[in-house]
């Protein structure tokens, strides 16, 4: 699933798109996540003024004063072309008086994609959102404060988007990992310290993945096909059995199951 680096590669190869007008719009009549609306022939003769982020979110906010709110759920990809084929799992495709189209492509179909006025989308969509993983808001007293009341692990805390927004599994287990903190320890047992390692190594570990493209491991592609290549750095997820990489450490990355989702830690410099 597409995570904070993914979709900002995504939102970066998409910049191209800005100041060109959509001038005809195709949907596959098929279910997302939502139903694709009804009402897109309105985008029609607009153009896009402005693409932007928001948590996991694509928001492309158009010259007629609404806004697409899209999500690539599990297996959601754009891919901007002149390619003008119709491909299998092609949902929408936005046509462009350049020639080019953007295509939506969604196997599995738990993406989102929705129109909405513009100034609706903050208090209608993001309203519970936690401030974003790379801000400069996200900071150690920030998240102390969020979880102080908070019990269960560490790491389900960092995928609850309403406390830090855009950090999903591989992420998670990165940043604990190179913060030597347990994924299993309760969340309100961080002291200062340790939160400030662990904002430090998600934003550092964020950074890394946006500048390498982030990480593909099945479908992920920026919007001109390029595949990303944090994968080839991860220290902890997927690396399941291999050595730990920490200094002086002859443990063993392990794979766990928390919450339905996998984790990837070394028991004896994590703690
Ligand atoms: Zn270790």
């Amino acid at each position: 699933m597409p995570e904070l680096p993914e979709v900002e590669n995504t939102k970066i190869s998409l910049l191209p798109l800005k100041d060109n007008k959509i001038i005809d719009v195709y949907t596959s009549n098929k279910k997302l996540r939502q139903d694709i609306p009804t009402n897109l022939s309105e985008i029609i003769n607009t153009t896009v003024i402005d693409i932007q982020r928001k948590a996991k979110y694509l928001l492309f906010h158009l010259s007629n004063q609404k806004t697409i709110i899209s999500h690539l759920g599990m297996s959601g990809r754009f891919w901007y072309s002149n390619n003008t084929e119709i491909a299998k799992h092609d949902h929408i495709i936005l046509y462009f008086a350049n020639n080019y189209n953007l295509k939506y492509n969604d196997p599995r179909r738990f993406g989102v994609f929705l129109l909405d006025d513009t100034n609706k989308v903050e208090s209608k969509y993001f309203f519970h959102v936690g401030v974003d993983a790379i801000s400069d808001e996200f900071t150690a007293q920030y998240l102390l404060d969020k979880i102080k009341k908070i019990s269960s692990n560490i790491k389900n805390t960092l995928l609850n988007q309403e406390i830090v927004a855009g950090i999903g599994n591989i992420y998670a287990s990165e940043a604990l990992f190179s913060a030597k903190i347990s994924p299993l320890r309760p969340a309100n047992s961080l002291d200062i310290k340790e939160a400030e390692d662990l904002v430090l190594a998600l934003k550092e570990i964020l950074h890394k993945s946006i500048i390498l493209g982030g990480s593909t491991l099945k479908d992920y592609r920026k919007a001109n096909g390029e595949s990303g290549d944090f994968q080839k750095h991860f220290l902890a997820y997927g690396q399941d059995n291999k050595p730990c990489s920490h200094d002086g450490c002859d443990g063993v990355i392990e794979k766990i199951t928390q919450n339905g989702r996998s984790t990837f830690y070394c028991q004896k410099s994590q703690k």
